[in-house]
């Protein structure tokens, strides 16, 4: 339901950036499995290669070869619902007057039809939907009449939405995130050159170190030898929207972003649910992977609890649900009866770890809940007494317009009940969350700073039929060029 797809953009000094490009879309694999590609500059030309798969299936060995250059960027692109969506496959390239572009999105645009719109009346011809060709075009415009950074300034000010871009102008490769820092982006630094990425284990995965996160607003430009990069703030807004659920879901727990390791986090926010909602119990096991972290956390916390209170034995924690990896993506199969059938093929208990005994699973979030549900079901046939659930995340009550995958109120299953309701209808002993405050809390930021549409139903953008929570600047009036 949430738009997660991944960029990377690298410039090296005197080697192909063809692998390394490969084997950072390996490390950002998790952020999408739809599509993936990679394109490169060698000084004169463009080359690309963009594939519907998982990056081990669209790439062959000789597939790397013929993207010479030392510069490029890549994607990897989240499934949409429904299934395969050839049209919006990335990185998007254009060539033009003044050159050739290429761009690779993560986010989503909130006015890209008032964008389209205009660029079609003045002549552009669209071939897609999706907002990734929009950006290109009008950057493709703006740079016929201004500098690079003028030209990105121009269409950071047109655009309205969430976007971490990693852009190729021939073949200088940039960098840029949305004002409000929606998605996350980072600078990496190599032994012969320079990296940015949606996350950062994309960097470990190359050996190189984390320079910082770009910051909300800002274009980093790298330099095409591999020598530095350069820093411009083109746009500051009031507050930031980081999403919250990259730090609860979607980021790898080995990724740093804005300055915070995922896996300490999501073990805070466990400790957290423990305060706040701790239930005493025989077992705590974790819904793998997504709950591994919160799971331990809770089970630490609650070890240290029942020592200060003296109490019996403490608490295990087991490894009781066995994921079978090879089945992956059951959360966009198309129908009900396939994500059902799909939980019960990936997630198997282990029947003497649970018979008998009071047992607590945890899990990151409920979206629609088919995999509690499923759960709790059963870990009673398995022969638990009872079964409590405990979430690292609010209640999703509303949908991501900052994503493509929506899941639609209709199918939230939190949209419109209570949480004992959710209680009843997954038929759990038990059921609480975790609150906002200790989200914001454990991310060290304000709610004003962190985009919590999707548990609040107020976003930090104007979305046409929505509530915001802040006052919107909106550049959607403003001819492109009147801001340079
Ligand atoms: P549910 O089964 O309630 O519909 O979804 C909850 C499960 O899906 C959780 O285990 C969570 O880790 C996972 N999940 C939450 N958000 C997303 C998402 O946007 N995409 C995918 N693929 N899984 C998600
Ligand atoms: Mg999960």
């Amino acid at each position: 339901m949430h738009e997660k797809c991944g960029v990377v953009g690298i410039s090296l000094r005197d080697r192909d950036a063809a692998r390394p490009l490969y084997y950072s879309l390996y490390a950002l694999q998790h952020r999408g499995q739809e599509s993936t590609g990679i394109v490169t500059h060698d000084g004169f030309q463009q080359h690309s290669h963009v594939e519907m798969g998982l990056v081990s299936e669209a790439f062959e060995e000789g597939d790397l070869e013929p993207l010479n250059g030392s510069n490029g960027i890549g994607h990897v692109r989240y499934p949409t619902s429904g299934g395969v969506n050839n049209c919006c496959a990335q990185p998007f390239s254009v060539s033009f007057k003044s050159g050739s572009l290429g761009l690779a999105h993560n986010g989503n645009l909130v006015n890209t039809k008032a964008v389209r719109d205009e660029l079609a009346g003045l002549g552009h011809a669209f071939t897609s939907e999706g907002d990734t060709e929009v950006i290109a075009h009008d950057l493709a415009r703006n740079l016929l009449e201004a500098d690079l950074v003028r030209a990105v300034k121009r269409t950071m000010n047109r655009i309205h939405g969430s976007y971490s871009l990693t852009v190729m102008h021939d073949e200088t490769v940039m960098g840029v995130r949305d004002p409000k820092g929606n998605r996350p982006l980072c600078i990496g630094e190599l032994e012969d050159g320079y990296v940015l990425a949606s996350e950062s284990a994309a960097v470990d995965t190359l050996d190189g170190g984390i320079v910082r996160d770009v910051r909300p607003g800002e274009l980093v430009v790298l330099d095409p030898n591999g020598t530095g990069f350069e820093s411009y703030q083109l746009v500051d807004a009031e507050t930031t929207a980081h999403c919250f659920f990259e730090h609860i879901y979607f980021a790898r727990p080995d990724s740093i972003i804005d300055g915070e390791l995922v896996y300490e986090v999501r073990r805070e926010l466990g400790r957290s649910l423990w305060e706040e909602s701790g239930i005493e119990t025989d077992v705590v096991m974790p819904v793998p992977d997504s709950g591994r972290s919160f799971a331990s956390g809770y089970a630490e916390a609650a070890n240290e609890a029942q020592r200060v209170s003296e109490s019996a034995s403490g608490v295990e924690f087991a490894e009781g649900l066995m994921k079978n990896r090879y089945v992956g993506r059951t959360f966009i199969m198309p129908t009900q009866d396939e994500r059902e059938r799909a939980v019960r093929l990936k997630l198997n208990p282990i029947r003497s770890t649970v018979e008998g005994r009071t047992v607590t699973i945890i899990d990151d979030s409920i979206v629609r809940g088919t995999t509690s549900t499923q759960l709790v079901e059963l870990l009673h046939e398995a022969g638990a007494e009872e079964v409590h659930v405990r979430i690292g995340a609010p209640p999703i009550v509303a949908p991501c317009y900052m994503g493509i995958d929506m899941a639609s109120r209709e199918e939230l299953i939190a949209a419109d009940r209570s949480v004992a309701e959710i209680r009843d209808e997954i038929k759990a002993d038990s059921l609480s969350y975790l609150s906002i405050e200790a989200i914001a809390g454990a991310l060290g930021r304000t709610e004003t700073d962190l985009c919590l549409g999707c548990v609040t139903g107020e976003y930090p953008y104007d979305i046409e039929g929505e509530r915001t929570d802040r006052e919107v600047t909106r550049p959607t009036g403003q001819p492109s060029g009147a801001d340079d």
